[in-house]
């Protein structure tokens, strides 16, 4: 999901990048040829040639790749140097908008490289200026801007980092949510659809837990699912992954797990949840459902046929484990 939310912002830059380059650089490549000046007309000609082909590169891929924002922070940098340079010392101030833009393109950390870079690039101008106090105002400048927009970024980061886990985290347990579920299953659907690497879902759910509630409060029932939840998150294999699906049923994906192998796991932890999980009347147990993903099989089809037996499961008795048909 952030991995996403950052392309689309590249993407964006890429494109806002092309336009502006078209609109307010090309206009530039014929005015200086007119005039005589050569290499800025081919600086300001290479910024737009290069802008509008990563434009339509990242527009056929329908995502921006860190190449491309690379090329681009690489290009917007190094072409207001270069116009700096060849228009001392009026023209520095292009670099404002390359100094921001390296941070929407690249990492926090990248930004802040390539801006010092930038930066040290423009200093020969600031001391061929005559008025100490002129060249101290442009670095100055410059430095301010390029740190607020450092600033800008890592908050923007972590406020990306929170919405991400607000938004596929379990506010009560902290375990993973139904989205982040969804994503692991498309993942181990994607490696069995490339590898044949087997997967099974293990569905489980607690047994007359409705009762946990009515006899003792929500509040029981809340410290019974977190507890539950530690359980599972502390005897899964590393490999595996928990989530807690909605209300009490809770979902492990057993990556690289053939079904016979999900029933021992499951077994083991029906056992666990037996002797480890109270509430003040005693013992709770919990009824399992287990399907190992099938061929051409959607995501759908198969959390049914997981959940469909975590129903057979019940139907049998409860705290037992079922394999679906
Ligand atoms: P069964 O053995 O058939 O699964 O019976 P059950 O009582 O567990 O199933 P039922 O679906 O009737 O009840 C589920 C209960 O889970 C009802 C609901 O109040 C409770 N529940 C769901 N989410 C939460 C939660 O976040 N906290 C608490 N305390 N209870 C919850
Ligand atoms: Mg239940
Ligand atoms: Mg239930």
């Amino acid at each position: 999901m952030l991995t996403d939310l950052k392309n689309k912002f590249q993407r964006g830059m890429v494109y806002l990048f092309a336009i502006l380059a078209s609109l307010l650089i090309a206009p530039f490549c014929v005015i200086r040829y007119l005039n005589g000046e050569v290499a800025n007309a081919i600086v300001d000609l290479a910024i737009v040639i290069v802008a509008l082909s990563s434009a339509i590169y990242t527009y056929r891929r329908s995502q921006a790749t860190q190449l491309i924002s690379n090329i681009t922070a690489l290009l917007y940098s190094s072409g207001a140097v270069a116009v700096a340079h060849l228009n001392e010392p009026n023209f520095v101030f292009w670099l404002f908008p390359a100094l921001i833009a390296n941070f929407f393109l690249l990492s926090a950390k990248a930004g802040l490289i390539a801006n010092s870079f930038t930066i040290a690039a423009i200093l020969p101008i600031a001391l061929h200026l005559n008025n100490t106090t002129e060249a101290f105002a442009m670095i100055a400048s410059l430095l301010m801007c390029g740190s607020m927009a450092y600033v800008f970024a890592l908050l923007t980061h972590r406020q990306q980092l929170l919405l991400q886990n607000i938004a596929t985290q379990d506010a009560l347990t902290g375990l993973g949510n139904r989205r982040a579920m969804d994503e692991e299953m498309r993942l181990s659907m994607a490696d069995f659809a490339r590898k044949q690497t087997p997967v099974t879902l293990i569905v489980l759910d607690l047994d007359f837990f409705k009762m946990v509630n009515d006899k003792f409060g929500h509040n029981t029932g809340d410290v019974v699912l977190v507890e539950l939840a530690n359980l599972l998150s502390k005897r899964i294999r590393k490999t595996d992954r928990v989530f807690r699906f909605g209300g009490e049923e809770f979902v492990v994906i057993a990556r690289n797990t053939v079904i016979s192998d999900a029933l021992i796991i499951a077994e083991q932890l029906r056992v666990q949840i037996e002797i480890e999980l109270n509430d003040p009347d005693g013992a709770l147990t919990a009824s399992f459902g287990c399907a190992e993903l099938l061929p051409d099989e959607t995501l759908e089809e198969w959390f049914i046929r997981a959940d469909k037996a975590v129903y057979q499961a019940k139907q049998q008795g409860r705290n037992c484990v079922v394999a679906a048909d």
